[in-house]
């Protein structure tokens, strides 16, 4: 199975010399980007072969044949300060990852975290957006139908307005998928900087304090909790859990599967899922705390 697949609006396959152009005319827009003399050093540095070898043993350990991996390499990274990129963002129909370089520097001196393990966390959060399942509807526009991508466990949806301009009208569950995607970054960074042999420890558990405690610090709470209902429900250990739960990532499963809701049913309180699918971070609080209200029931 691709990790990245393509559709017309009718969900035929698309013709992939469509996508290769896409990606060709991208990669044109990359090279004029502007460069940052520092951001060029840290990817330099950065060895990208690692990366990969340890997503390849990622997808290996979740039971998925290993094929490829869609690591990006220098040539479809560049530098966009703009408020949409924030920190990074990875652009599932162009193939790319965007790095807002400047507001890097400044959330790495704001939180006093490590340069060198603060880029690389980003860069692998972004990273791991790009591995995980990627399908996009109808990026050719056709017939005014609404225009879909999804990114992991997330599902985005732009449908056009009355100019034909489209714009977003559905995002669900793109925090849960942001929460699986910072947990998996920070674990690999660990092992990324210990693999290079720069990892320390004492700086690393510290940018580890600042991540959890950040823009996504509700998520991560909600997906720990999950991983472990998960593992609790089915007597198994958080890791096996986490395994399942990183497979659905790279898969992309859809997570409203009739199956899925009815298996649901019995491990989370009722509309848990539904409630979850579009909660900002206020309801997630209150998520939470009805997930430790409702007792588990155990699988017979
Ligand atoms: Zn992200």
């Amino acid at each position: 199975m691709k990790s990245r697949e393509f559709f017309n609006a009718d969900n035929a396959p698309e013709d992939p010399i469509l996508q290769e152009e896409r990606e060709r005319l991208a990669g044109n827009r990359i090279t004029k980007r502007e460069k940052v003399s520092e951001m060029e050093a840290r990817l330099d540095r950065f060895n990208f072969d690692i990366l990969e070898q340890m997503f390849k043993e990622r997808l290996q350990k979740t039971g998925i044949p290993v094929a490829e991996a869609n690591v990006l390499r220098r040539d479809r990274i560049s530098n966009l300060n703009h408020p949409l990129v924030g920190l990074g963002g990875y652009n599932t129909s162009t193939n790319e990852i965007l790095i807002g370089f400047t507001n890097f520097r400044n959330y790495a001196s704001r939180n006093n975290t490590d340069r060198y393990f603060t880029f690389a966390e980003i860069l692998i959060h972004e990273e791991n957006h790009a591995v995980s399942k990627t399908r996009c509807w109808n990026l050719k526009k056709e017939n005014n139908e609404p225009l879909s991508t999804q990114s992991g466990y997330s599902f985005n949806v732009s449908a056009p307005d009355e100019s034909g301009a489209y714009e977003g009208v559905g995002r669900v569950f793109n925090l849960f998928n942001e929460g699986v995607t910072e947990i998996n970054a920070l674990d690999m960074t660990e092992e990324y900087l210990r693999r290079t042999g720069d990892l320390d420890k004492k700086k690393f558990t510290y940018l580890r304090q600042v991540t959890e405690h950040g823009v996504y610090s509700k998520a991560i709470e909600i997906v720990q909790a999950f991983t472990k209902r998960l593992a609790g429900a089915n007597g198994v250990s958080k890791d096996t859990a986490w395994d399942t739960i990183m497979r659905g990532y790279f898969e992309g499963e859809d997570i409203l599967r009739e199956d899925f809701k009815e298996w649901f049913g019995e491990i989370l309180p009722p509309g848990f899922m539904d409630k979850l699918m579009r909660a900002d971070d206020e309801e997630m609080t209150k998520l939470l705390e009805e997930l430790e209200q409702t007792p588990l029931k155990k699988a017979a």
